[in-house]
């Protein structure tokens, strides 16, 4: 049977490993193995959502608790002070390039707007 388990669903199952920085019930936050800023961290829902255009009315309240759990892990992480950047990559323009929703998490140096 083909594996279409998303690399996340994966990290999430323990099936490959990431460098875990903060877990609750609902979602997930570990380090991009590909970071763009000095931390770059990935906060990802436990429950698949494929992004944000696929997200409906019934995931209202997981897309606000991955608001709050990003100002959470700011705050554990010690960057809520000197500030981040949430950027979510929604659809091929977008730049995405994993199918389950995430919010890329970008702090440790002052982020240029417009962003490329
Ligand atoms: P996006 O382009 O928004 O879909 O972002 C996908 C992100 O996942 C990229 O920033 C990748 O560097 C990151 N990524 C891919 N594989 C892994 C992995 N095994 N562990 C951590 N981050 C990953």
């Amino acid at each position: 049977m083909a594996d279409d388990k998303t690399i996340f669903e994966k990290i999430r199952d323990g099936e490959i490993p990431a460098e875990i920085v903060h877990e609750d019930e609902h979602c997930l936050c570990f380090r991009d193995i590909s970071p763009q800023a000095p931390t770059h961290l990935l906060l990802v829902p436990k429950r698949r959502v494929a992004r944000l255009t696929a997200a409906g009315q019934a995931d209202g309240e997981l897309l606000g608790h991955l608001m709050l759990a990003s100002a959470t892990v700011a705050r554990e992480q010690g960057f809520a002070e000197s500030g981040y950047r949430v950027v979510i990559n929604n659809g091929p323009d977008g730049g995405e390039e994993v199918p389950h929703l995430h919010l890329h998490l970008l702090a440790g140096r002052r982020l240029e707007w417009p962003p490329g």
